[in-house]
């Protein structure tokens, strides 16, 4: 959306209280609150303050800080509501499921059959040796 030139940043807003959100933690960098559709009960998104669209932008040592709220938060919806399983989630732009191009961590409580599918298919009968050493070597060439 365009508003005057400037690109509206929904979690811009909310981290600058523009717009009320159900806050879970705040620091001078780092900003947490609930998502508005609840994966499970607690279910966080752990926002750096500033900027950046996706994993690939932001800068390390805000995303380090904003990976360490993230396991801290873990801990306390472990406590607040004694889950049995807890996913920390990253989507990295649209084909991965990202919406919202501010990047953010969704921290999800889960319970043993819960409806939550974060899950992929087992391929691990379909890929010859080979090919998964040529996968390698081609990733090795970039790092
Ligand atoms: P993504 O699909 O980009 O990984 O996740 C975006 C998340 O943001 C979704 O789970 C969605 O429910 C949540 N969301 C979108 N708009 C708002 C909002 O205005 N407030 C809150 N609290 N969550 C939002
Ligand atoms: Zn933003």
């Amino acid at each position: 959306m365009f508003l005057g030139g400037d690109y509206m940043c929904i979690f811009c807003e909310i981290a600058n209280k523009k717009i009320a959100s159900n806050i879970i933690y705040e620091d001078d960098s780092v900003f947490a609150f609930l998502d508005l559709s609840q994966a499970g009960k607690g279910h966080t998104l752990v926002i750096p303050k500033k900027h950046y669209t996706d994993l690939l932008e932001i800068d390390d040592a805000d995303y380090l800080h904003v990976m360490e709220v993230a396991k801290k938060i873990a801990s306390v919806l472990k406590k607040t509501f004694s889950c049995e399983g807890i996913n920390i989630l990253n989507n990295c732009g649209s084909a991965a499921g990202q919406s919202v191009f501010h990047f953010h961590v969704h921290v999800i409580p889960r319970y043993n059959n819960d409806k939550v599918t974060i899950i992929w298919e087992d391929h691990s009968d379909m890929m010859q040796k080979e090919e998964l050493l040529e996968i390698k070597e081609s990733i090795l060439k970039n790092i």
